[in-house]
């Protein structure tokens, strides 16, 4: 049997593995048999919020976790870092799935989740470096402009004020973000940037504190009703929880459940004060654009960029291998992109290049949900938009293993059953399809300054 890797494997995973404190050493593999009142695949945020949840509710609850490689090894430890409140589905989506009050109860409970987790990693003294500073979309074409208003307007037919999305005119966005060719954007406060692998360490230190068994090395080969199997030994419970995203196409029965997708991040050297003094993002905002191919960064607490995006293929069959982390033409683009914000960093360094998969269902809705028949559960789908959402799924988990009804578990994301992604080689043309119009798309507008048809064309296709 191959060797497990260990710190300097993990290590190299990304900048924020790289960085982050204490040791990446796998610990406590399953050694056996076990009982349990609730065991969960995976110790990504799903997987370590819901445990925690779970503990604080009930403190003699028996809560098991395996995971494959280590706490924090996947897309948790290594994303954008946006602590935020959005959702991957509109709120119009919504409303056609469950009625207009559903849909705004969502998205309030998405912005009250920002600030849980802030007061959750206060409480537990976790330093994530976390900054609340909201999140600015630049506008830099009028066809972006024309998005940012049409965003607005939802919001508003919601009953979302400024105080939840402004528009900002060209001087108040390029106070915030001094990038080329800014004509405006959306400012949202609902949004931290934060250091995500001390928040997945600091989460599976916290959890462990609070009596959680949390074996590492530990792949998890199947999940059946009262059972967690591995091939260490099986751990039996009355609930049973798959926290595995991006990977669980990888589990028997799961093959189409979500897809993996990758998204691919760069980070730069410490950049000096000159340099901030002219891009801004003070108060350490999040920052996109409103192209279609979407692209993320922040700025560091230690004073660099941390920039991704999306535009690596998605590999037929769902399959998932380190190599596919790092695609040399895609992280050369993000680099390309980050000089044309700012060009001030015409000659600056990229320190870390990395990437990682997360999971997309076929109607782009993440799901929770639990069946009380068998106890089997699981949360998922986040697309891009999973560091905060774990945790509302995580508590969500809690009220639901607990036998509570609340106000999270009337949510309409509960339950909800995303259709199978099509088998391949349709899922492979589809998926690849919609990234090639993307940028088509996004290359299209430039061209014409006006809007394209090619997104709103995938966008019914995904049923948006
Ligand atoms: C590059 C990148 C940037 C992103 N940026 C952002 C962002 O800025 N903001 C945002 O909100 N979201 C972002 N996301 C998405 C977000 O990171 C995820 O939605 C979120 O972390 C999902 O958490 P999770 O615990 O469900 O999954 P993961 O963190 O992927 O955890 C799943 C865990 O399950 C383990 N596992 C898998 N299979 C098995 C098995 N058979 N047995 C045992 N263990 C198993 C894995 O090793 C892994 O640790 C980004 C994602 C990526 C990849």
């Amino acid at each position: 049997m191959d060797a497990m890797p260990g710190e300097l494997a993990y290590r190299k995973l990304s900048f924020w593995h790289d960085t982050v404190p204490g040791s990446l050493e796998p610990r406590d593999p399953l050694d056996g048999e076990r009982s349990a009142d609730v065991a969960i695949a995976g110790a990504g945020f799903t997987g370590l919020w819901t445990a925690y949840y779970l503990k604080k509710a009930q403190p003699d609850l028996r809560v098991v976790v395996c995971e494959r490689e280590i706490a924090g090894f996947g897309a948790s430890g290594r994303n954008g870092g946006w602590c935020s409140a959005l959702f991957p589905a509109s709120l119009s989506k919504l409303d056609r799935m469950g009625g207009r009050d559903a849909a705004i109860a969502m998205y309030r409970a998405m912005q009250q989740t920002v600030d849980e987790v802030g007061a959750a990693v206060a409480a537990e003294g976790i330093d994530c470096h976390w900054a609340k500073g909201g999140t600015v979309q630049l506008a830099r074409s009028a066809v972006q402009l024309e998005r940012a208003r049409a965003e607005i307007a939802e919001a508003r037919e919601f009953g979302f004020g400024p105080e939840d999305l402004d528009l900002l005119d060209q001087d108040a966005a390029t106070a915030i973000a001094a990038a080329d060719g800014v004509l405006g954007g959306v400012y949202t406060p609902h949004c931290a940037a934060i250091h995500p692998s001390r928040l997945a360490r600091g989460l599976a230190e916290a959890v462990r504190r609070h009596g959680v068994a949390l074996h590492e090395a530990t792949p998890v080969t199947r999940i059946e009703p009262g059972a967690l199997v591995t091939a260490a030994g099986t751990v039996r419970a009355r609930h049973v929880i798959r926290a595995t995203e991006g990977y669980t196409p990888q589990l028997p029965g799961e093959h189409r459940t979500v897809i993996p997708v990758y998204s691919l991040m760069i980070a730069t050297e410490p950049l000096p004060d000159a340099v901030w003094e002219r891009v801004g993002l003070a108060a350490r905002p999040t920052f996109g654009d409103l192209r279609h191919m979407i692209i993320y960064g922040q700025r560091t607490a230690d004073g660099r960029f941390a920039f991704g995006g999306r535009g690596a293929p998605y590999h037929l069959g769902s399959s998932i291998r380190p190599a596919y982390d790092r695609v040399p033409a895609v992280h050369a683009a993000l680099r390309r992109t980050l000089a044309e914000l700012f060009p001030v960093l015409a000659d600056f360094k990229v320190t870390h290049a990395w990437g990682g998969p997360l999971g997309i269902p076929r109607d782009w809705c993440a799901s929770v949900g639990l069946d009380p028949a068998t106890g089997l559960g699981w949360a998922g789908g986040y697309v891009g938009d999973g560091v905060a959402t774990t945790n509302l799924a995580g508590r969500t988990l809690a009220d639901l293993i607990l036998g509570q009804d609340t106000s999270l578990t009337r949510l309409p994301w509960v339950g909800h059953r995303s259709p199978r992604w099509e088998t391949e080689p349709l899922r492979w043309l589809g998926a690849n399809a919609g990234l090639q119009l993307m940028s088509f798309a996004d290359r299209q507008e430039t061209r014409t300054g006006r809007p394209s048809r090619a997104a709103d064309l995938f966008g019914r296709f995904l049923g948006h």
